[in-house]
């Protein structure tokens, strides 16, 4: 799903059920073709801060991004050589970290 910068307030934080709390969009890389469409950015939850990317103009709205993540090594490994900006690589990199720390949770049970 293509995030125009139009339509996201659509989206809502995935962590509260009751109440929906509209995402806030962090924009880092619009469409040179279209200025009103995102094509890299974060969706972010005034409530509770977190964060969910939008890589490639996709906006991935998962609880759960470690474990989605580490079940699907190629996507990640596509998100990261989709990514362009500074804060998506670093997002993606810390990410990384928190899935080699999940395997190894695996591993031990
Ligand atoms: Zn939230």
């Amino acid at each position: 799903m293509k995030i125009s910068l139009l339509n996201f307030k659509f989206f809502y934080c995935v962590n509260h059920v009751d109440k929906k709390y509209p995402l806030q969009l962090e924009s880092y890389i619009t469409d040179p073709l279209d200025e009103n469409e995102c094509f890299e950015g974060f969706l972010m939850c005034p409530q509770c801060r977190k964060k969910f990317p939008i890589i490639d103009g996709v906006a991935i709205i998962i609880s759960d991004i470690v474990k989605y993540a580490s079940k699907r090594v190629s996507t990640f490994g596509k998100w990261f050589s989709n990514s362009k900006s500074v804060e998506m690589k670093t997002f993606l990199k810390n990410l990384s970290l928190d899935i080699d720390k999940n395997h190894q949770m695996e591993d031990r049970y």
